[in-house]
């Protein structure tokens, strides 16, 4: 190779860096790295090393001339060269390295009769991550002074590239390590899921089933013991009459029970078939109204309803939506001692569907209960004293009566101040 650093020359190493710029993957830019610095330097053979992070040293690459792979004894370098190179970060060539003074204790050198030499350190900022050997063992003399700055230069641009290369190749193991991570947690997690679907569906089946077999004899119960209070059977006096009063009360609350898991175990079971009609919604809501006006409450709250006047017809099942509101009128007159109930509905014509809510001023949910309050058998240590324990399972069956019918539910509270729960009903 010519002394002086033509223009062709110049060119050719240009585009060499652009090349190396360019390659991401490390394997192939190590080689390509390798193959163009024997080619511009005419080398007969090239080492490109790596040193790992515990020091030792990584022989990445060794190739001939034409590219291929050399195996023993050609593989072996003297690493009497090499090694000051990386330690001291200061390149060296080597005119004929049988004649070299400083060479003359070097085995290597005589065993691998080894003449040219030019090795460079790879040098990035503060590190090294390796260094570049090429050599000529036909004939002495093969590399110029001149050589040894372009190929440090050369050696600027491959260090960079590689430096570059190795870290988006740790970066990609990273992310494949963390990818690999996130899909077995998925994993587990789908697992556990259909775990917890699976369990759940089997729980309601059976709570369903005890909740049908229990609803006879409950029922056979409360007529019998009905039918005795009424004195078919005879007087009673008055400890057998408040006997069987207490009785029948807790034998009602067990009705109400089983009906209320009877439903739940149907609507999550998706057994619960909807009897859909169109229904003009004003005259539901006064009707609801009407049933809700005699429920027992407080004389200091008023019971009111605020509808627009003109509302949209809805395809629902009225029975079911009725259950919903009545169920949410029935807890609010539970947990309302002074002030207002409200019955509303809006059309909210943007968003093609009607919202229906009920609004009380009373003792309000509880913040750290707040996300349970739709999970079945959650009931509130919220109680008035005079209200009657529910069983917690009105607003899971209101939550699934609701979306089967394509709404959704929810609420907002005020502990000690309100609660206003919304049900959003889409327009036919
Ligand atoms: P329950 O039959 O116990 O009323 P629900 O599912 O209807 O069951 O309600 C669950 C719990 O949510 C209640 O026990 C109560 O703590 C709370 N809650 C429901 N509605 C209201 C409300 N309007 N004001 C305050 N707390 C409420």
């Amino acid at each position: 190779m010519s002394d002086t650093l033509n223009a062709e020359f110049l060119e050719k190493l240009l585009e060499i860096s652009r090349q190396m710029a360019e390659t991401r993957v490390l394997e192939p830019l190590l080689k390509y790295a390798m193959q163009e610095a024997l080619q511009l330097f005419q080398g007969e053979h090239g080492y490109l090393v790596l040193v790992k992070p515990d020091g030792t040293l990584d022989f990445r690459v060794k190739i001939d001339s034409h590219g291929n792979e050399l195996n023993q004894p050609e593989a072996e370098i003297s690493t009497t060269i090499l090694y000051p190179v990386i330690r001291e970060r200061k390149s060296r060539l080597i005119h004929d390295a049988l004649k070299e003074p400083t060479l003359t204790n070097a085995t290597s050198v005589f065993r691998l009769q080894v003449r040219s030499v030019m090795c460079t350190p790879l040098i990035v900022k503060d590190e090294v991550p390796g260094a570049l050997y090429i050599e000529n063992r036909s004939s002495s003399h093969i590399f110029l002074d001149n050589n040894l700055k372009t190929l440090e230069y050369f050696a600027s641009q491959a260090a960079v590239a590689i430096q570059n290369a190795i870290l988006n190749e740790e970066l990609e193991a990273r992310v494949a390590a963390r990818t690999a991570e996130l899909e077995l947690a998925l994993h587990q997690l789908e697992q556990s899921w259909m775990e917890a679907v699976e369990g759940n569906r089997v729980r309601t089946i059976l709570l369903g089933n005890v909740a049908h077999d229990m609803r006879a004899p409950i029922s056979m119960s409360i007529s019998a013991l009905t039918a005795i209070n009424d004195g078919m059977y005879g007087e009673l006096n008055d400890a057998q009459r408040r006997w069987i009063e207490r009785t029948l009360q807790s034998l009602e609350h067990a009705f109400a029970l089983t009906s209320d898991v009877f439903d739940l175990a149907k609507a999550e079971e998706k057994q619960l078939t909807l009897q859909r009609q169109t229904v003009e919604l004003n005259s539901f809501l006064h009707d609801v109204y009407d049933t809700c006006e005699k429920l027992p409450r407080s004389q200091a709250v008023q019971f009111e309803m605020d509808v627009d006047m003109l509302l949209p017809e809805l395809y629902i099942d009225p029975t079911r939506i009725k259950q919903v509101l009545l169920n949410l009128l029935t807890n609010a007159h539970k947990f309302t001692e002074k002030g207002t109930i409200t019955l509303y509905a809006r059309h909210l014509q943007d968003k093609n569907s009607v919202l229906i809510g009920v609004r009380d001023t009373g003792i309000g949910i509880p913040s750290d209960f707040m996300d349970k309050i739709f999970q079945r058998f959650q009931r509130g240590e919220n109680t008035l004293n005079h209200a009657q324990r529910g069983t917690g399972l009105g607003l899971a069956i209101s939550k699934e009566l609701v979306e089967q019918h394509g709404g959704t539910i929810r609420f907002t509270s005020e502990e000690g101040k309100s609660s206003d729960f919304q049900v959003f009903l889409p327009v036919k």
